[in-house]
């Protein structure tokens, strides 16, 4: 077989390993037959190799969300907060808990992050709790929200 990126004539049969890695997991498959070009390194494995590599890295990224997504469930239960708790005090909408602990939606990297802090500082659960969110505005302010603190403040 030719080389498809290099067109180097002669490309060699080799069995290896692969590992995959991803949201900190890795596996790795063993035994992985293709043909790989001496001269550039590119390589093409066999069809059933092919498959295995497809099934492997389906499979790991589920794992991953479910690690993710029972990461989530632990935390908020270590933070005594039901899903809609939880959901109030993140300005997250009353169904995204469940949406994230049963993997259905991948959360937001910025709840992740902010989960794995509280898990580690559990006690500023309170400081966040006591930021009240429905204060601020969550998009750029139009002057019609400006009247509207400004009028809040002169009552
Ligand atoms: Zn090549």
């Amino acid at each position: 077989m030719q080389c498809p990126a290099c067109g180097y004539p002669e490309m060699e049969e080799r069995t290896e390993n692969e590992t995959l890695s991803y949201g900190g997991q890795s596996v790795t498959i063993q035994n992985l037959r293709g043909e790989f070009c001496p001269s550039c390194g590119e390589g093409v494995w066999d069809t059933e190799s092919n498959r295995r590599l497809d099934e492997a890295q389906t499979a790991l990224i589920r794992s991953v969300r479910s690690e993710m997504s029972a990461n989530i469930k632990r935390i908020r239960k270590l933070l005594k907060l039901t899903q809609a708790k939880l959901a109030e005090n993140f300005g997250l909408g009353p169904l995204a808990l469940s949406r994230y602990e049963r993997g259905k939606t991948p959360p937001p990297i910025l709840l992740v992050k902010v989960l794995q802090l509280l898990e580690k500082h559990p006690n500023l659960f309170e400081e966040l709790r006591q930021m009240d969110h429905r204060a601020m505005p969550t998009r750029a302010p139009t002057r019609a929200d400006v009247a509207v603190y400004r009028n809040r403040a002169t009552v």
